[in-house]
């Protein structure tokens, strides 16, 4: 079911006209908004991805602080103003994340669907073996 947040998020962009469905159609979009010189192609956006995932740090890091202790469940946060915003711009972040992500693999030549599906693999392939948990690339 979905919470309150992802309802408020689609009814705003379906008021929009944009509804975006797959990584693909997502990586395409973003890569017309990737405006930076060619020379820094790779770079700039694996630069940005960092600072993003900082950003996304800092957010959770506000929440943990603001949310006051009797708050138990990402439910009950949702049902606060501050934590309606809190969430709203956490997800603004990730959002942010998402889109480096994006524009890093098309400057790599791979699609970002290619890499979901090769992420969801490797995860699928440790939890049968017994190994998500624990340290290594290459487990
Ligand atoms: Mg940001």
């Amino acid at each position: 079911m979905p919470t309150k947040l992802e309802n408020e998020i689609k009814k705003f962009y379906e008021g929009k006209g944009i509804m975006i469905t797959s990584f693909d159609d997502y990586q395409k979009e973003a890569k017309k908004t990737a405006i930076y010189p060619d020379e820094f192609k790779i770079t700039y956006p694996a630069l940005g991805l960092a600072s993003e995932a900082g950003e996304v740090a800092g957010k959770v890091k506000k929440i943990l602080r603001d949310t006051p202790k009797e708050i138990k469940t990402l439910g009950d946060l949702e049902k606060t103003n501050q934590g309606e915003m809190q969430l709203k711009n956490l997800a603004a972040e990730i959002g942010d994340v998402l889109w480096y992500c994006a524009v890093l693999a098309e400057d790599c030549g791979i699609t970002l669907s290619h890499i979901a599906n090769q992420n969801i693999a490797k995860l699928q392939s440790r939890k049968l073996r017994g190994v998500l948990q624990g340290s290594g690339d290459t487990r």
